[in-house]
């Protein structure tokens, strides 16, 4: 039977690869979407649907290896390594560490302002262009602190996120509290984001969707992408376990998977599991309205008009999809120690996510040198939602063959050696 044909074939239904449908859609392409699950039921589903130009520092940045070491042996610390004897992994940490200094820091940021600031207005643009119906609303964000050495220290990463150009205000504890009156008496000061957003994640993926087939894309879920045929430079077709789909270009938006399925093709991509954690639950009476980060217990708190959500924790240890006791019990005692009332009164859904993490902390876009019609949309790390949509402009763009928005060398396949 012959290759069901589209003129774009999109590996895999997350934020990532839905954005990049809607605008390959929009451009004119015809687009088909290969998920092995549900769309939005990955890493896409239990984040905490936060849009945050402010996030424009890398996990890279000096210290963050010493309290990686530190934290090694506490299985409940917001950062956990776990070494194991897995070779990628060990590579990956090597990496990471050696871009643990100030001046790649630096360098990092100049490179990811900019593209998050884009990426922002980008997002709003297609929220209301699409009249895609997510709980989008832009409050900003809220980093809270209760200990008054760590919040004198984070000083010089808001200054250097401020030098480009990120809006960032600080205050102290009572203007903290007096603008967000969840937090309790212990919040001794905190920096707030004025330009940060939120939604909810698994209502935008579901309305991407409902978009993408208004405009006449199709989308096969529970449909796995198992191998590829290839001739010369170019793939023919991928091989599903729903039979074959062929594009002339084919968008590889698979997050932490990619590697695993890259390797079908002989590529190497160096992408990490960065595990995390969430807990939904029905909208406790005194929700924060503005988005937190709770700083040194680095949980993050959302709440929506349909719920609330605790979530966050960074843990390197391979493709583990256990569902961890002490992880999830983490995030409501660092709750606790923040907030009036910190849970909700009915736990909606406890889950897990892998973020698709690069050691540069920069997303992959482009097409790969050894096989012309393959475009990796892949490697957002924290950062999926946020860069959902400037990523599917971006890849509409270089399908397209025009100039795109904003340099994407930085962002090339090209240095990782793909
Ligand atoms: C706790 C937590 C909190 C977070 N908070 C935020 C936040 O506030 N803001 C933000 O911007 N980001 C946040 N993130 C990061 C964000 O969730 C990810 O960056 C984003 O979801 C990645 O999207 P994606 O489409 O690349 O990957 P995914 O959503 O994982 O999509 C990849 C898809 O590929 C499919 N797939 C895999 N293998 C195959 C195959 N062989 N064939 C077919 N399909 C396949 C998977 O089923 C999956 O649906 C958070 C992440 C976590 C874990």
């Amino acid at each position: 039977m012959n290759p069901r044909q589209s003129d774009v074939l999109i590996l895999g239904g997350g934020a990532v690869g839905l954005a990049c449908a809607l605008y390959l859609l929009r451009a004119g392409r015809s687009v088909t979407v290969i998920e092995r699950g549900h769309v939005g039921g990955a890493t896409s589903h239990g984040n905490c649907g936060t849009i945050t130009p402010s996030h424009a520092l890398p996990l890279a940045a000096p210290g963050v290896l010493a309290d990686g070491l530190r934290w090694m042996l506490k299985k409940d610390a917001p950062l956990r390594i776990t070494p194991r004897p897995d070779f990628a992994l060990l590579e990956w940490l090597l990496q990471f560490a050696r871009r643990c200094n100030a001046r790649e820091c630096r360098r990092v940021t100049a490179i990811k302002a900019p593209l998050l600031l884009r990426a922002r207005a980008e997002l709003e643009d297609l929220v209301r262009r699409e009249k895609l119906d997510c709980e989008f609303q832009t409050l900003g964000t809220l980093n809270v602190y209760r200990d008054a050495r760590t919040f004198e220290k984070s000083h010089v990463s808001a200054q250097l996120a401020a030098e480009f150009g990120i809006p960032i205000e600080t205050l102290d504890g009572a203007a903290c509290r007096s603008r967000e009156p969840a937090l309790n008496g212990s919040i001794v000061g905190g920096h707030f984001h004025p330009g940060d957003a939120q939604l909810r994640p698994e209502r935008y993926c579901a309305e991407l969707a409902r978009a993408i087939v208004a405009l006449g894309g199709e989308i096969h879920e529970s449909t796995t992408s198992s191998g590829f045929r290839t001739m010369g430079d170019r793939i023919e077709s991928v091989v599903t376990d729903q039979g074959e789909f062929a594009g002339r270009e084919i968008v590889f938006a698979l997050g932490a998977w990619s590697p695993q399925v890259a390797r079908q093709l002989d590529l190497r991509i160096p992408i990490q599991p960065g595990k995390g954690y969430s807990i939904t639950y029905t909208r406790p009476a005194r929700y924060p309205r503005i988005p937190l980060s709770l700083k040194e217990r680095a949980v993050c708190v959302t709440a929506w008009d349909s719920g609330y959500r605790l979530g966050s924790t960074m843990e390197f240890s391979g493709y583990d999809d256990t569902l961890n006791r002490t992880r999830l019990d983490a995030l409501k005692r660092g709750a606790a120690e923040y907030l009036i009332e910190p849970e909700g009164p009915c736990v909606v859904e406890e889950w897990y996510g892998w973020r698709p993490m690069t050691y540069d902390d920069l997303p992959i876009l482009g097409r790969t040198a050894s096989l012309k019609n393959l475009v990796l949309a892949t490697g957002h790390g924290m950062l999926g939602i946020t860069l959902s949509a400037i990523t599917g402009r971006l890849i509409a763009e270089l399908v397209g063959d025009t100039s795109p928005s904003l340099d994407v060398a930085p962002f090339g396949p090209a240095r990782f050696g793909l």
